[in-house]
């Protein structure tokens, strides 16, 4: 099995509150965006790694051997336009702003995802969900055992995420994650048990969290 792995890079975090873009911030010395890319270039199923990000970025990662596509106004254009350089008949789409990935994590989403076409790492919520109407009343409160929230990595084939952009772009929908395109040509998902450190950091606290998580984690193994 040979896999592209797809890191997107190519957000402006906004929401971060950073002059610089949050994958670009430094945990433990390196960039975010790089702790996770080591993961993908030591697994040996991935051939190819392609990060996703502006010129201007590019030398944060001179010293990886990886290929780059150009970022898009919204994040499935990055993905777009990494995909059009992937060789490999698997794609495993990944958020630079997740840096506590694991290889056991990656490993567990190949074993299970491989036999699917299309997975994801995810975890039911923690909370109670509620929809809301637009003026912010509630209109239902749906069952939270059968709510997950995903994560990334996401494994698919190349061929079910160029089905699922052809659709997507014919119908003008705008997705948020990359298995949505499965779902959107009726291609089952798999959901795989992801972990609650493989946090996103998206706003300043996610940050200290993500410390404090690496920070803590070898004081934890040794007590396992
Ligand atoms: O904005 P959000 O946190 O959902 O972004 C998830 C990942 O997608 C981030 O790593 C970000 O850099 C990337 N992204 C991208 N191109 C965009 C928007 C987001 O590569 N246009």
């Amino acid at each position: 099995m040979k896999i592209s792995a797809v890191l997107l890079a190519g957000g402006m975090g906004a929401r971060m509150e950073s002059p610089l873009p949050k994958q670009y911030l430094l945990l433990n010395g390196k960039p975010i965006a790089c702790h996770s890319l080591e993961i993908f270039l030591n697994h040996p199923m991935v051939e190819q790694v392609i990060v996703v990000c502006a010129l201007e970025f590019r030398p944060h990662f001179s010293r990886y051997s990886v290929q780059f596509a150009d970022p898009g106004a919204r994040r499935q254009d990055s993905l777009f336009n990494g995909l059009e350089i992937a060789k490999h008949p698997w794609v495993c789409v990944h958020d630079a702003a997740r840096p506590n990935l694991t290889a056991e994590l990656l490993d567990r989403l190949i074993e299970e995802g491989k036999e699917v076409g299309a997975a994801t790492l995810a975890l039911p919520v923690k909370n109670t969900v509620k929809e809301c109407d637009q003026n912010g009343f509630v209109s239902s409160t749906p069952d939270r055992h059968y709510i997950w929230e995903v994560q990334t990595p996401q494994l698919l084939t190349k061929e079910i995420l160029e089905k699922g952009f052809a659709y997507a772009n014919t119908h003008r929908l705008t997705v948020t994650d990359d298995v949505s395109l499965a779902e959107l040509i009726g291609h089952p998902v798999k959901l795989v048990s992801g972990s609650y450190q493989n946090i996103k950091i998206t706003t300043p606290e996610d940050l200290l969290l993500c410390q404090s998580i690496s920070s803590q984690s070898p004081t934890m193994e040794a007590h396992t």
